[in-house]
């Protein structure tokens, strides 16, 4: 048996999926299942949603891409890095439309004579034609004759921001660059501008964190549920008979009468290292408090406040899920909902709840 197992409610996806989907009507959308569907299972979670009417789905490289076409012969499937030199024949082969990011990108794949996503920069620098690039496209008619572009993609830096200005700005300098191309549909926001309006979606809005119920605002609610429940299982548990210590660097002091549960999850599963005295987990609904630092395999809660019955060798405990928000807990270790999910490592046995 597993020390830790990931609890994945495909019915609270649904609901998630649906939620936002009338958030953004009337803009299409997409799921993004990058990254193994951000660490809960690309094929489940990906079957379901086509289940739900979904039919479009991104992912980051041509890798797992193939992946998803194994398991779902029909659908778009958009890569966002688009193929590398010589790769654009395994694109065609598989039906998965490149998102074009580079002249290169464009030149070689337009002798394809395949529909394209064409993404341009609008301030994240990162993937994307320049504004340069653009103009220098817009310049070469045989060029843009040879291609058909699907979407014109950008993506928002700060979209988990709505009332910053940048978010403006991208849209302005957009729409200069839609201007200078051949008419096509829009790709614009992510999960957060789903749930902001039409204009930051786009034709097709990309969803990613928001369905698997990470909150995609900084600073305010967003009507989605949980998704994913990360548990630990008690390994050991210790009675504390005399003043001790617990862990590596004997950085947390505890005093008799206490009692001490050992998890079977750590660092190598993808429970930050950071959560050490900082973190918290729920036994029953109580709240107790990680203490010393996080091990590879294993880390502690103190339960001294929980009754002798209330706990037991064998048991699940929520690291995450329902009790301790996703959210909450990422804030805690320093980072953000994404990573820790991203993270959760291979030895985390996923199992699935609801219809597949
Ligand atoms: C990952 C990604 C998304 C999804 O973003 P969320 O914040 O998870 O909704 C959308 N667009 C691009 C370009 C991405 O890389």
């Amino acid at each position: 048996m597993s020390g830790g197992k990931l609890l994945i409610d495909l019915d609270a996806l649904a609901r998630n999926y649906a939620r936002l989907r009338q958030a953004a009507a009337p803009a299409r959308c997409a799921a993004v299942v990058k990254a193994n569907a951000y660490g809960l299972g690309v094929v489940p979670v990906a079957r379901r949603l086509l289940a739900e009417g979904c039919r479009d789905f991104f992912v980051a490289c041509a890798a797992e891409g193939l992946e998803l076409r194994a398991a779902i012969p029909e659908s778009a499937i958009y890569v966002f890095n688009g193929p590398t030199a010589g790769g654009e024949s395994e694109f065609v082969e598989a039906s998965l439309i490149p998102v074009l990011n580079t002249l290169e990108q464009v030149r070689a794949w337009a002798m394809t004579g395949r529909p394209a996503a064409l993404n341009v920069d609008t301030g994240m620098t990162r993937l994307g034609l320049s504004a340069a690039d653009v103009d220098a496209l817009a310049a070469d008619a045989e060029l843009l004759g040879a291609l058909s572009i699907v979407y014109l993609m950008t993506h928002l830096a700060c979209a988990d921001e709505p009332s910053r200005e940048m978010n403006a700005e991208q849209l302005r300098r957009f729409g200069v660059l839609h201007a200078k191309l051949p008419a096509a549909k829009t790709s614009i926001g992510n999960s957060a501008a789903s749930l902001i309006g039409g204009r930051w979606c786009g034709d097709l809005v990309r969803l990613g964190i928001a369905l698997y119920g990470g909150n995609p605002f900084v600073a305010r609610a967003a009507p989605i549920e949980p998704v994913a429940t990360l548990l630990g299982r008690v390994i050991q548990l210790r009675d504390i008979a005399e003043p001790s210590t617990v862990g590596y660097g004997a950085t947390y002091e505890i005093q008799p009468p206490a009692r001490v549960a050992l998890l079977g999850v750590g660092y190598a599963d993808g429970y930050p290292r950071s959560l050490g005295n900082v973190g918290i987990a729920s036994v029953g609904g109580v709240r107790v408090p990680v203490v010393g630092r996080v091990s590879m395999d294993s880390l502690c809660l103190d339960v001294s406040a929980l009754g002798s019955d209330d706990i037991e060798v064998g048991q699940w405990v929520e690291l995450f899920g329902a009790e301790i928000g996703i959210d909450e807990l990422a804030e805690a270790a320093g980072t953000i909902s994404y990573e820790l999910l991203t993270g959760l490592g291979s030895r985390i046995e996923r199992e699935y709840v609801g219809g597949a």
